[in-house]
């Protein structure tokens, strides 16, 4: 049988990104891509410990695997990500059938845990540390014009809600030489948007500064640098965190014409108690001021955030709390949560779980304030004209769907190429998209 592989992905951007590297280590191999798990020769779970449920998902996902296994029993089947740095062993205990537990930070030996696997049995490597950035590894990208490039994985904060730190491990940056090489070669290929990636962004370059140095971020000067890289159009980053924000971010974005006007500042919460029992170290007005300043120094620059309902101890007060803050920060869109605790969290073991049908309740409430404010946001861009991104075919037959520099979708009648650049003007809005015309190519951004 032709080897071939599949991945399935769960989760967020870094692990879409993870499994870029995983296909490209697997397409060095020789391998090629399967359309189905019947004619793949490995079959890659990238797992996510984020998102609710998401173990029931994993098992879930091998149960319906096992009789393929049995039927076919030179099928590898790999478990990756950071249910794997999570869940270890148990996934072997529970899944007998799975051929190999691959952590975040073994991702490099992936192709000899496999081979390993073929003559020794079961195989795992979990470890601590990452030795080899997944960077170093080939990729294979989903799309020839916008790429995703890792500056820092890991996070150094402890949000007691959140299980990164303990999958992903202390932050680790990239040299910027490394980050811009990679840069400047897909630029070189045709790639015309880059989102830099990383779990806390505006930490960049904390962990290499001089030791005995002041520990100064480098994120804005990476910034900079990128912004330099020729052919390059547009550059997005995500997350940045509200407590490490400072100034020299704010002037980077307002000098550096490819950075979109576009950031996602996670809030969480509209409630100091709250940020304080989530360990997230900015108050409310803090929050706000910061907000005001991005605004003043980079016009109409669109902001989305992170809201989670819920969270334990969360009190109505609390949550018109919340509920104030998304009324006076008019966020242009939001992702909201309510609050499941992931085992292994701080938060999973507080005390004064709210109960369901009020998290359901505040949720509602919060997402019809949210939906309003979108919608009227994207009302107040009719008429105007903007540069959109060719993304591919909308929904609808004949239709196309595109992205302003402020992230913000634009459904356009017109069959466009993808990767291509357009004004459009801006002719109606709905609360998740805008509609648009094209009314010509857009001239280059000067390099
Ligand atoms: S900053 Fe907080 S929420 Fe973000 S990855 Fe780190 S611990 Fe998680």
């Amino acid at each position: 049988m032709e080897r071939r592989y599949l991945i399935r992905t769960f989760g967020c951007q870094m692990n879409e990104h993870d499994s870029e590297r995983i296909a490209g280590v697997l397409t060095a191999d020789g391998m090629t891509p399967a359309h189905t798990p019947d004619d793949a020769r490995v079959i890659v779970l990238n797992t996510c410990a984020i998102r609710e449920n998401a173990d029931n998902k994993l098992y879930g996902n091998l149960g319906h695997l096992k009789p393929l296994k049995e039927r076919r029993p030179d099928l590898k089947i790999v478990v990756a990500g950071c249910l794997a740095q999570k869940d270890q062993a148990e996934i072997q205990r529970k899944a007998p059938w799975v051929d190999v537990v691959v952590g975040t930070h073994a991702l490099p030996q992936l192709l000899e845990l496999i081979d390993r696997s073929e003559t020794d049995g079961p195989q795992m490597d979990i470890r601590e540390h990452t030795e080899v950035f997944p960077t170093a590894l080939p990729a294979v990208r989903n799309d020839t014009f916008r790429a995703w490039v890792s500056i820092a994985p890991g996070c150094d904060n402890g949000c007691t809600f959140c299980i990164v730190p303990l999958v992903r491990g202390p932050q680790r940056s990239r040299a910027i030489g490394d980050i811009l090489a990679e840069v400047q070669g897909l630029a070189a290929r045709g790639v015309v948007e880059v989102t830099l990636l990383g779990q806390n962004v505006n930490t960049y370059g904390r962990d290499v500064t001089v030791p005995g140095s002041s520990r100064t971020p480098l994120f804005a000067r990476l910034l900079r640098e990128v912004d330099a890289v020729e052919r390059l159009r547009r550059i997005r980053f995500t997350s940045p965190h509200p407590h490490d924000f400072t100034p020299d971010v704010i002037d980077a974005m307002a000098a550096c014409e490819k950075v979109c006007e576009h950031i996602h500042f996670p809030l969480q919460s509209g409630s100091d108690r709250v940020l304080q029992l989530m360990r997230r170290s900015y108050r409310r007005e803090r929050y706000l001021e910061w907000l005001a300043r991005i605004r003043a120094a980079v016009p109409d620059v669109a902001v989305s955030t992170d809201i989670i309902v819920g969270f334990p101890g969360e009190t109505e007060e609390d949550f018109l709390g919340t509920l104030d803050v998304v009324e006076r920060a008019r966020f242009d869109s939001a992702y909201t949560f309510q609050y499941s605790p992931r085992p292994g969290t701080r938060a999973a073991t507080m005390p004064d779980h709210v109960a369901a049908d009020v998290v359901q309740e505040r949720f509602d409430r919060l997402v019809a304030l949210q939906n309003r404010i979108t919608l009227e946001r994207n009302q107040a861009q009719v008429g105007t004209t903007v540069e959109v991104l060719v993304e591919g075919a909308g929904k609808k037959g004949g239709s196309t769907q595109a992205r302003t520099r402020g992230n913000r979708i634009v459904h356009l009648e017109h069959g466009l190429e993808p990767g291509t650049f357009v004004d459009v003007r801006v002719t109606g809005a709905a609360a998740h998209h805008l509609v648009g015309e094209a009314v010509g190519a857009s001239a280059p951004l000067r390099v």
